[in-house]
């Protein structure tokens, strides 16, 4: 393969290039030559395969010919998406001065690497989730699941937040890597089983070996990286492990964005054990922020969002997946819920305003990353200026306290936003190099050089007049192309009139194109002006960009107190549309909840006809319940619906209950449906036991546990005797408050030895052969399973059912044994719960005998009556 680096002589512009390469090797470099990003070599023959471009190549038949693709510089931006969608990282080498004033060639250098964790273009980002690069460190070796603590990390760019902390092992990292759902992840030298196991935690994210870091090394990297020195600050609050996987984002941020300082002035503490822990498989069974087909419909983030902002949208994602454990905190927060669902004038107002808010937060950090686009800084004004109405908004709750909660007295950097209203047009262009971004009246200098311009288009006009009189050509016109310039057009068949004078510049088609030296002079001092005024807005928007840049932390402030009162309001609004009620959340041992809904069954599935359930748990009493009843009935509903409502009490929402009182939960944990694991390569039973297997272990007496039937996914004794000896630990070892749904029904007669276990049931009535689910919880165990009833209704065929339920009628009869003494020992202990179908049996003869009736006939030797005669025999069968 060529390499330009390899070839002996360069020319000057690829010797640049193989200086920039070399110092980004494993970035896709686009290499700006003129109005292209020239791509080369390797890289262009990743590009063009990645991005359907055409493959050339450079200095063709020479010996250092190179393979080359290009894109118009423009519309480099969609490719670069692109290729960063791939995980590829992309080096944007620029030319660092005007070519056309330069002797000699222009220089070149990379001004910024994106990588897929590194996006700060609001076009490319989800404005409603932040974007994360993750940095993880520990112990070389350690930290495999289970293992040793783990520093962690997450940077978002594009807001500039930074986040460290430390994780007691392998499984917290891989709970914090599901949450965060980075789209990049770095990984410290010696953990590469971790970074495994993250590989399929975030199957998005590209994950990178992190060059070595020295602890000595810590201090420096970061003060060198952020905007401000942060070193010291931080090491007071984290530890060692912290500190590094912190300084990984940040010394790779900073390589990436070599001009500009990262936009981070603190590092914020990622404090596990001040929040409500929701381990990786809840988080992902339980669809918070995600229903299972990975789309944002159907999860219980989408039901409860009511937000406006970009900004107010990402708190509440993170509120969601990280709630407290502190009863004044939440308190707190349902405080500011209450606000807004008594005044809700005042929230209406308020939510108007925050619909023109944006996402100043994005905004103003590109501006200190000197990406501001001016539509993006319009974009800032737009929003800094409907700051002062949602301050008002809040400020007419009449409660003095209310607005001490609320922290209405803000500063809403109005200063910067009449500034950037005094100095940018109605609607700023997209792009800075055309010009048109600047109002009339803010700088004299551009006003003047405008006023040049368009005298000059008058002078134009007047010229034109002035030629047609002279020549007699009426048709003569004065044009112009970015191409040609200006010119003089005469068409074909006035071309004897033009005088003497005029000098020919082009023949086209209709006519020929002149000029003459008095327009070559206009013309010259029309584009002198033109230039000087596009270099001069350049020149007054970098300005407006410090000046933006230098208040962004301001701005960032502001952002934040918003989107506070925007997710209050939001929640309130859900509150007051769905008919939620505030909780009461104490640091006892109770979970109450009456007149419960599970939030996303009641507003999709089951719109407008859900029953509601109450449900009390009580560490200290009846604390475990066991969940029987045919499938259907809505086990999973309401076991899920207990954890949602304690995860929305603890976040600071209100809950779909009648009333809730919630004894702080420390953690939720789950194992529900048979998840599919294949990624990690284990059986579904593997899965569901290693699933199982966290729980016992990390489970507290203060944990909220969720099992959806274990021990499925494998033979029924073996099965049975986990779910039992499972149960029994839950209840006498660990002591936590838990739902147990189970299709075991031997497992209810556990409620005679355990005095905290109670037997509950989804009640369900059969009707003709059909169940009809009724959805209501009653005490006691269930007295029947129903499974074939279910089968009929999801349309399994009449032929197949007969047999099942002859089966089953042979079952409960004790006449099969289907697999050894055990199991028809089973099917008879069994029994009483299994006698559905009366005339099992009695259908299972009627099976047979028309199986040997169509056995016997031939369709081919039929005439069309003797089927019809047929037909009608079969249904006369059936009865
Ligand atoms: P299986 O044992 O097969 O897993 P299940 O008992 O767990 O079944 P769910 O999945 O909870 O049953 O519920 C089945 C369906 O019944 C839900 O999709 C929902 O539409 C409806 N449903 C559940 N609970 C209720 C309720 N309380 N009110 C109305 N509809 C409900």
């Amino acid at each position: 393969m060529h390499h330009p680096s390899r070839t002996k002589k360069l020319t000057p512009v690829m010797q640049q290039y193989a200086d920039a390469k070399a110092a980004h090797p494993d970035a896709i470099l686009f290499f700006r030559l003129g109005d292209f990003y020239e791509v080369f070599s390797e890289d262009a023959i990743v590009a063009s395969g990645a991005l359907g471009l055409t493959l050339t190549s450079r200095n063709k038949g020479a010996p250092d010919e190179v393979p080359m693709a290009g894109v118009p510089y423009h519309a480099a931006h969609g490719y670069v998406a692109k290729l960063l969608a791939l995980g590829h990282k992309v080096a944007l080498c620029e030319q660092l001065g005007d070519p056309s004033k330069t002797k000699g060639i222009v220089p070149r250098a990379v001004v910024r690497v994106v990588t897929p964790g590194l996006i700060t273009d609001t076009d490319q980002l989800d404005a409603r989730a932040n974007h994360y690069l993750v940095a993880i460190d520990g112990e070389a070796g350690g930290s495999g699941l289970g293992g040793g603590a783990a520093g962690f990390a997450l940077l978002d760019l594009s807001t500039g937040e930074l986040t460290a902390g430390t994780l007691a092992d392998g499984a917290a990292v891989l709970a914090e890597v599901v949450r965060a759902d980075p789209h990049e992840v770095l990984v410290g030298e010696g953990l590469e089983e971790l970074a495994r196991a993250v590989a399929v935690a975030a199957p998005r994210a590209a994950i990178r070996a992190d060059e070595p870091l020295d602890d000595d090394q810590v201090g420096a990297v970061m003060d060198g990286a952020a905007e401000v020195p942060i070193h010291a600050e931080a090491a007071e609050h984290h530890g060692r492990w912290a500190l590094r996987a912190a300084a990984r984002t940040l010394r790779f941020a900073q390589k990436n964005t070599p001009s500009v300082r990262i936009p981070v002035r603190r590092i914020a503490s990622f404090d596990p054990s001040g929040t409500l822990r929701i381990d990786e498989t809840a988080q992902l069974h339980l669809e918070l922020v995600r229903a299972i087909d990975g789309g944002r419909k159907g999860s219980l983030l989408d039901v409860i969002d009511a937000t406006r902002t970009p900004k107010g949208a990402r708190l509440l994602r993170k509120r969601l997946l990280a709630p407290l454990v502190d009863v004044a905190g939440i308190r707190r927060r349902h405080d500011e819920v209450e606000l807004f669902v008594t005044h809700s004038r005042a929230r209406g107002e308020l939510q108007s305003a925050l619909t023109d808010i944006g996402d100043v937060e994005r905004l103003a950090v590109r501006a200190t990353l000197h990406e501001a686009t001016p539509r993006d800084m319009g974009a800032l004004r737009d929003g800094l200026l409907a700051a002062p109405r949602a301050v008002a908004a809040v400020r007419t709750i009449p409660d003095a306290t209310g607005q001490e909660v609320l922290g209405a007295d803000i500063d809403t950097v109005a200063d910067l936003g009449a500034h950037l209203a005094s100095a940018l047009v109605d609607r700023p262009p997209p792009h800075a190099r055309e010009g048109g971004i600047v109002r009339d009246g803010f700088d004299a200098e551009l006003d003047e050089l405008r006023q040049i311009r368009r005298r000059g288009a008058e002078l134009m006009t007047s010229m034109e007049v002035a030629l047609r009189e002279q020549t007699g050509i009426s048709s003569l016109k004065i044009k112009y192309t970015s191409v040609f310039g200006w010119y003089i057009e005469v068409t074909r068949s006035n071309l004897a009139k033009v005088p003497e004078a005029f000098r020919r510049k082009q023949t086209v088609a209709q006519g020929e194109r002149y000029t003459t030296p008095e327009l070559d002079d206009l013309a010259d001092k029309l584009e002198h002006a033109e230039e000087r005024s596009l270099e001069r807005e350049a020149l007054l928007f970098d300005a407006l960009l410090r000046r933006a840049a230098s208040d962004a932390e301001r701005v960032r402030r502001l952002a934040a107190r918003l989107a506070e009162w925007d997710v209050a309001a939001g929640l309130a609004e859900v509150a007051h549309r769905y008919d939620y009620a505030r909780p009461e959340v104490d640091a006892g041992d109770v979970i109450e909840l009456r007149g419960a809904r599970h939030p996303v069954v009641e507003r999709l599935a089951a719109a407008g006809r859900f029953v509601p359930n109450d449900t009390t748990l009580d560490v200290s009493g009846e604390r475990l319940w066991l969940v029987t009843g045919p499938n259907m009935a809505g086990k999973s509903t309401l076991m899920r619906q207990v954890a949602l409502l304690v995860i929305l009490a603890q976040m600071g929402s209100y809950v779909p209950a009648e009333s809730a009182r919630v004894g702080l939960v420390d953690r939720v944990l789950s194992r529900v449906g048979a998840s599919d694991n294949v990624a990690r390569g284990e059986s579904t039973f593997m899965v569901e036991m290693r699933e199982t297997a966290t729980i016992l272990r990390e489970a507290t007496r203060r944990s909220l546990v969720i099992l959806d039937e274990i021990g499925r996914g494998t033979s029924t004794y073996d099965g049975l005797a986990i779910a039992w000896a499972v149960t029994e630990h839950l209840h006498d070892a660990i002591g936590c408050r838990a739902l147990f749904a189970t299709h075991y029904h031997e497992l209810t007669e556990l409620s005679r030895t355990l005095p905290n276990l109670v037997n509950y049931s989804v009640s369900a009535r059969e009707h003709e052969g059909d169940v009809v689910f009724l959805h209501k919880l009653q005490r006691g165990p269930a007295s029947r399973s129903y499974g074939v009833a279910v089968a009929r209704l999801a349309g399994l065929p009449e032929g197949v059912l007969a047999r099942a339920r002859a089966l089953l009628a042979s079952l409960e009869a004790g006449e099969v044994a289907p697999a050894g003494k055990r199991d028809r020992a089973r099917a008879k202990a069994a029994a009483p719960q299994l006698d559905l179908f009366g005339a099992a049996r009695e259908d299972g003869a009627r099976v047979g005998e028309l199986v040997a009736l169509l056995r016997e006939l031939d369709p081919n030797r039929m005439t069309p009556l003797e089927a019809l005669g047929l037909l009608s025999r079969l249904k006369a069968m059936l009865g």
